[in-house]
């Protein structure tokens, strides 16, 4: 099912993956192939690591090698786990189909298979998703046992729903951002991506640790009130699932989601209903404004924060034009940025300078910001276990636990009418790929991308369990339970 061969070859004096055609790693540590009895992890290129060159699929970063590792990465390397490689990705981080790379797009290693289990679509290429899709990619090739990545709305859920891999987008501040490089700080979440629950458990018990390197990191304090806020809800989940209350939100059924989906998804709440868990129509209204909100948000502070790589601080910086000399700093800036960050890097730049500006604050960046706090009252509202992280009225004491929604509206797109300069599928409808992911990232809620069948077309369909802030272990087993 799962291509095993993995050939490294060298590739503008770095190495990467071929698995199936897959640039799924873009750096090698060494052997990718030996196996000592520890843990292989790749790193998503995004997040800093010491012994190997973060790019953040940029031209801009091309050359950059950090001084440290993230903390993540030490804690892992503290953990005994070998760090294999850094796994291509979008450039920082922006896209949902990891076609936005200078090293070129992932291709998912997941061969379509007919109803008789024979593979079919042979050489497909499909896209493994975004922006973490190398990091799903090198695990569903096997080339790891785990990977890190990184999700803002939706980078390890949506990659790890189409390469039919686990993926968890932890509660905001669980994991340190540290060594990581923002793209949108206020959303950034370092993430797991693994072959089973299970093994993303591990992990994330490893990497899921007070650091105070990281200003926005969760304090032991209010790790220990999400436990206990929790722990009454929590049934045994061993074999049975009675009184487990699962909701499941109205809002993510659109008319872009495929039929193959949704049968999927009522399969899997039928499990869970006949184990012993209730079902529950739930309704979060603000949902249809994510997506919007999300992406003035994110390209606001992606703009803020992408302004430091100018080509003189930090980053590439373009040779002057043959014929002259500009020694303008503000050419040096304009040059280098212009050569230095791809298409849709400048997109969100221009998007987000423009939502902060004085005209555009109110109507753009303060109305986001309003959709954004309807959504986290909106979580609030459904769930039964409280919110630690701010004093609110009471939650409904006939709200659900969990909530259950499909990952993706669809399985992952054929590459090879994707190109990272068209605006089909990388534009608007690339955006689109997110209305799923983007409303727990705006709450900074736990959400597991579980694999649970495959869709009309033999391709992987992943559903999402969705947890309140801090119920991340909660989320997990439930991840178990659908497994
Ligand atoms: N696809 C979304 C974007 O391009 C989410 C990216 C992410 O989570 N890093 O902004």
């Amino acid at each position: 099912m799962r291509p095993t061969c993995c050939i490294a070859r060298q590739f503008c004096g770095r190495q990467r993956t071929q698995s199936s055609g897959i640039t799924a790693l873009v750096t090698l540590a060494g052997d990718v192939t030996s196996n000592d009895g520890r843990l292989r992890i790749a790193v998503k290129d995004n997040i800093c690591t010491s012994s190997l060159p973060t790019t953040c699929s940029s031209a801009m970063l091309y050359h950059y090698h950090s001084p440290f590792d993230a903390t993540s990465v030490r804690l892992l390397r503290e953990a005994g786990a070998h760090i294999i490689g850094k796994a291509n990705c979008d450039e920082f981080g922006m896209g949902s189909l990891n076609v936005n790379s200078v090293h070129g797009p992932v291709i998912n290693p997941f061969q379509a298979h007919n109803a008789l289990g024979a593979a079919r679509d042979h050489g497909e290429r499909r896209s493994a998703g975004g922006s973490s899709g190398g990091s799903a990619a090198s695990v569903a090739a096997g080339i790891c046992d785990a990977a890190l990545g990184t999700d803002t709305g939706g980078s390890v859920r949506l990659p790890a729903s189409y390469c039919g891999v686990v993926g968890l987008k932890p509660s905001y501040g669980l994991i340190s951002r540290f060594g990581v490089i923002s793209f949108a700080d206020s959303l950034d979440c370092v993430g797991v991506l693994g072959n089973s629950v299970d093994i993303v458990k591990q992990v994330f018990n490893s990497v899921s640790v007070y650091d105070p390197k990281d200003p926005t990191a969760a304090t032991d304090d209010l790790r220990k009130k999400a436990r206990l806020a929790s722990d009454p809800y929590i049934p045994a989940l061993t074999s049975s699932l009675e009184g487990l209350r699962i909701g499941v939100p109205q809002e993510y059924f659109p008319s872009e989601l495929d039929p193959s989906i949704v049968h999927i998804l009522r399969t899997v709440l039928r499990r869970l209903e006949a184990a012993g868990a209730s079902l529950i129509p739930v309704s979060i209204p603000a949902t249809k404004f994510a997506l919007s909100a999300y992406y003035v948000i994110a390209s606001a502070e992606a703009s803020s924060n992408l302004a430091r790589f100018d080509g003189v601080r930090y980053g590439f910086q373009a040779p002057t034009p043959s014929g002259t000399t500009t020694t303008k700093t503000s050419d040096i800036y304009a040059l280098s940025r212009s050569k230095g960050f791809g298409k849709e890097v400048q997109k969100r730049i221009l998007l987000g300078t423009y939502a902060l500006t004085a005209d555009a604050f109110d109507n753009y960046f303060l109305q986001a910001q309003r959709v954004r706090t309807r959504i986290k009252e909106g979580f609030n509202k459904v769930f039964r276990i409280p919110c630690v992280q701010s004093a609110l009225p009471s939650p409904p004491e006939n709200g659900v636990d969990i909530l259950i929604h499909p990952s993706a509206i669809r399985t992952a797109p054929p590459l090879d009418n994707i190109s990272a300069d068209d605006d089909g599928l990388s534009g608007l409808g690339e955006y689109l790929q997110d209305v799923m992911t983007v409303p727990v990232s705006l709450a900074g809620l736990p959400a597991l991308s579980v694999p649970a069948g495959l869709g009309a077309d033999g391709w992987p369909v992943g559903v999402s369990v969705v947890g309140q802030w801090g119920c991340d272990g909660f989320v997990l087993r439930v991840g178990e339970a659908i497994e």
